[in-house]
Parts: structure tokens; sequence; C-alpha cells
């Protein structure tokens, strides 16, 4: 069997416990790894030696010389893009077509588009006049942070990691990734890549665990860790945000979300049809932007409810290669259990089913995979437990409305805030609704679409900050002010 070992310094390192545990496939259940789990003495090291590498070679840099590793590193995952593909698809179960259109070079393109922000990006200058008649010139300097925990989740696990990774190593500074306990397969190998490019030792670190009483715990609560960048649920951001209380340390938070989709009875219908497809059931509709509640003008409903059911039906389940498959498992035993428990609920809560609600049947060799069928509802009242938690699976209420301001009104009584798409052919209505939705991205006649210049992140309990573009300069540099008397 594999061994996914922690990265340090630039090497693959077991533990001192002898802990490990296993890495599932979820598409049958099968153990393909076993992953060793760092302890205290693991993380100690993983973050003495990027507080080392800050003073090495890496620190003493030029921006120049670090683009052009983090160009080698690009290029470096593509060379070995089938390595990533496969480890990738193995933790995940996701269907071929959609990790090597997405997961895999966005995971890529993330160190590139940082490259041109850091060449680009210029600071503030001012001059003054000073009370004994000279001239004083303030500026700006940009300085690394210095060591960043990056804790990662299971739903795009190289594609999130190297969203962090990329800027924050584009910046100056060194990283201790923590992959999540589902997914430790492509973080891991990415040391190889690291290595390759001739990355200095202690520059990227991995370390393999859980949360808490494990890595996870162990890194953000870290008094050398001097930032710590985080994707995952609400409920550890809360966890991670009182870990970095202690000793000041900034975060940067992307959490969950419950986003919702509007469907005006003027939309090209067929656009919003394919695009709400997507947004719901892609990934397993284990995607953070993901829509679980649609809202349709009443003109259309009926027939907008019938199309996307139709499109839910023909989400064929299966293997990742084969090309018949559209949607992979859940990713874990875990997670299928919570999905399937929300499904329940909505048929107690009193929800029409209008499609699916359970375990599709599978082929015998893959029944012990983490399947559930892609599901709709309807009829629920917005207090309803599906409307109101995020339940991250392939799944969506969808209800009728007759005028903005109600919809509007559903739309922003979430505690959530991280995403929306509208759909009409009215572009002035579509800009009001963009603006008066309480979310960090409004999607119009669109979803999924990325410009990596631009910020990203959520509002309400979907985040704190935004990272993308000159947006995670602020996160990953410290500002210095420098005044210059004349
Ligand atoms: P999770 O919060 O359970 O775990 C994420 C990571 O945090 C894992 O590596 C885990 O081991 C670690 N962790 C857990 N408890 C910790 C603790 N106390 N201290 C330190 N680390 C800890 O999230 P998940 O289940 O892996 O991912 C799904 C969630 O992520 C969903 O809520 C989804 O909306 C969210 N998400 C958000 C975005 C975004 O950009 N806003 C993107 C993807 C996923």
């Amino acid at each position: 069997m594999k061994d996914i070992l922690n990265f340090i310094n630039g090497k693959y390192v077991s533990n001192t416990s002898g802990k490990t545990f296993p890495d599932i496939n979820p598409v049958n259940g099968e153990v393909i790894g076993r992953v060793h789990e760092a302890g205290k003495p693991e993380v100690d090291a993983a973050v003495a030696a990027a507080k080392a590498a800050l003073k090495g070679d890496w620190g003493r840099m030029s921006v120049v010389e670090r683009c052009k590793l983090l160009d080698a590193l690009a290029l470096g995952i593509n060379q070995r893009f089938d390595d990533f593909l496969q480890a990738e698809i193995l933790d995940t179960g996701k269907p071929s077509h959609l990790a090597s259109h997405v997961d895999i070079p966005r995971g890529a393109a993330n160190f590139q588009v940082f490259i041109d922000t850091i060449k680009s990006v210029s600071t503030e200058s001012f001059t003054m006049r000073t009370h004994d008649g000279k001239t004083a010139l303030s500026y700006g300097v940009r300085t690394p942070r210095g060591v960043i925990a990056v804790v990662c989740p299971w739903n795009l696990p190289l594609l999130l990691m190297t969203w962090k990774v990329g800027p924050a190593l584009a910046c100056g500074n060194t990283v201790v990734v923590k992959p999540s306990e589902e997914t430790p397969a492509t973080a891991t190998l990415l040391g190889e890549v690291m290595n390759a490019v001739g990355m200095p030792a202690g520059v990227y670190n991995v370390v393999h665990g859980f949360g808490p009483d494990s890595a996870g715990e162990f890194l953000t609560r870290h008094p050398d860790v001097n930032g710590i960048t985080f994707t995952g649920e609400t409920r550890t951001g809360t966890a991670i945000m009182q870990a970095a209380a202690e000793g000041i340390r900034p975060v940067s938070l992307e959490l969950g979300g419950k986003n919702a989709a509007v469907v005006f009875a003027d939309c090209d219908f067929e656009t919003a049809v394919d695009t709400v497809t997507r947004s719901c059931f892609e990934n397993a509709g284990q995607v953070c932007l993901g829509t679980e509640r649609v809202y349709v003008e009443r003109p259309i409903f009926d027939k907008f409810v019938a199309a996307l059911k139709h499109k839910a039906e023909t989400m064929t389940p299966g293997r990742p290669f084969d090309a018949a498959t559209k949607i992979g498992p859940l990713i874990s035993k875990e997670h299928q259990a919570k999905v399937l428990g929300y499904y329940k609920k909505a048929a107690e809560e009193g929800a029409t089913v209008v499609t699916g609600g359970g375990v599709p049947d599978m082929p015998a060799d893959l029944k012990d995979g983490c399947w559930v069928q892609p599901t709709i509802w309807t009829g629920l009242p917005e207090t309803a437990s599906v409307i109101t938690e995020e339940i991250f699976g392939p799944c969506c209420h969808i209800a009728p409305f007759d005028s903005d301001d109600e919809v509007l009104s559903k739309v922003n009584a979430n505690r959530y805030g991280l995403a929306t798409s509208i759909f009409t052919q009215d572009i002035g209505r579509a800009n009001r609704m963009a603006q008066h939705i309480e979310v960090g991205l409004a999607w119009i006649n669109s979803w999924f679409l990325r410009d990596l210049r631009t910020p990203f992140g959520g509002s309400k309990q979907s985040g704190i900050g935004r990272e993308g573009g000159v947006h995670s300069l602020e996160f990953y540099t410290e500002l210095r002010n420098v005044m210059v008397k004349m």
C-alpha cells in the first residue's frame, strides 16, 4: 500500500508516533493509502523549517527570481498532469473531465497569475511640507508576513491549496500546508515538483492530520505561524479565529455558503437551466459556490422545475474515467450520511420530492462508494432546514417568486453571503439585484466564471477578507510606511 508522508524541509518524512490513517477512494470504499499523521514534533519541525527558510536563499531572492520558480512550478504541474489527475481522482472520485478541465489546470494557473500581480503592483507615495519648511517623502514597502499556515478542504484539493500557496510564495512567505485528511495526495505530490524546480528546502511544507488535537490545531496554534489562511466550514473558521487570537495573527477565511440562484421569466431559458444544473450538481454539489436555493419567477416556475428535473435525471453516476459519467460520489461515508440526513429531513418537513432523495442503484463493485442521487425539492417554507443550512450535496429547493423585493428579502435572509447567480435579459434589473444581494460574488447569466485578478471571498458568515489578484497582497504582505525627511 502507498505511504503518504509529511513533506518537511524538502524531504518526505514519517512521524515519531507511528500513527497513520487510511486514505479512502470514495468511488468504491477501497483503502488506497496509509497517511502518516503529523503530531506536535512534525508540526514544530515544519514550522521551524519554514521560519529558517525565510532567512536563507529564499529570503534573499529578488522578485524576479521568485517568479521564475513560480513559473517553473506551474510548468512542473502541467508536465506531471496525469500524475496529479490520477492522485486527485483517486482521492475525490470526481469525473476525469471535471478534474482535467478545472482542478489540475487551475491548480497550475494559480502560480502563474500571481507572477503578474507581484511584478506589477506598486505602492503609494506622498510628499509633504514639514514645519521647518523642508520636504518629506513617504512611501509604502510590502514585506512578506513570514510563515503562513494554509489549511484546506477536500472539495477542490489542489486548486484551493495553490490558490493560497501561489500568492503566499509570490509575496516571499514560506508555507506549512495542512491538506484535508480526506484528500492528502496532491499536496504531497507537489513536494516532488518543488524539489524538481529547485525550490529551497523549507519554503513549502506539508503536514497531514485532522483538526482538533491534531495537525490542524497544532499548526494554527503554533506561535511561530505569522498568518493563517483557511478554506472550509464556518464552524471550523470560528475555531481557527480563536486560535489566531492568541498572538494576534491575521486570518483569511473562505467559508461556507447557501447560495441562491434567481431566475427571472425573461431569462434565456436554456442558459438558465444549463447553468443552474451545473451550479447545483457539478462536483456532486460539493462546491462552495454551488447553488442550493433556486428562486424562479412564477410565470416560468413549472416549466423550469420540469427542465431541471430532466437535467438532474440525466446526471449519470459512475466511475471517474467512464465517458458516460456525469456525477461522482460524495467525498466520504460521513458526508454521505450527512447529506442523506438532509434528504430525510426535507421529506419529514413536507417537501415535494421532484426527483432523487436517496441512493442510486450502483453496480456491485461500486456499492460501497459514497453515492447519492441528485435531488430537487419544492413546496417548503423558507424556514425549512434544507433552505437555511449548507448541505454541500447535489440538491436544491426551488421556490416561485412574484416581485424583486420579495426575492431579494428571501435571498438575503440567510447567515451566509458567498455567491449568487441572476438570470435575466434585463441588464438594469440584473445589476440592481447584484448590488443588493448580500454576497461577495454575484454572477449575471453565468456561474463559476472567474478572472483570477478579481476579489474572491464571502460576506456575512461566508468569510473574512478577499483573495485574488492585488487583493491577495493585502493578506500575504505587511505594508510598511517609510517616511524620509529631506
Ligand atoms: P472543514 O472545515 O471540515 O475542514 C477544512 C480543513 O480544516 C481540514 O483540513 C480540516 O482538517 C481542518 N480543520 C478542522 N478543524 C480544525 C481545527 N479546529 N483547527 C484547525 N484545522 C481544522 O471543511 P471541509 O468539510 O473540508 O470542506 C467543506 C466546507 O468548505 C464547506 O462548508 C464549504 O462551503 C467550504 N468551502 C468554502 C470555500 C470558499 O471559498 N468560501 C471553498 C471550498 C469549500
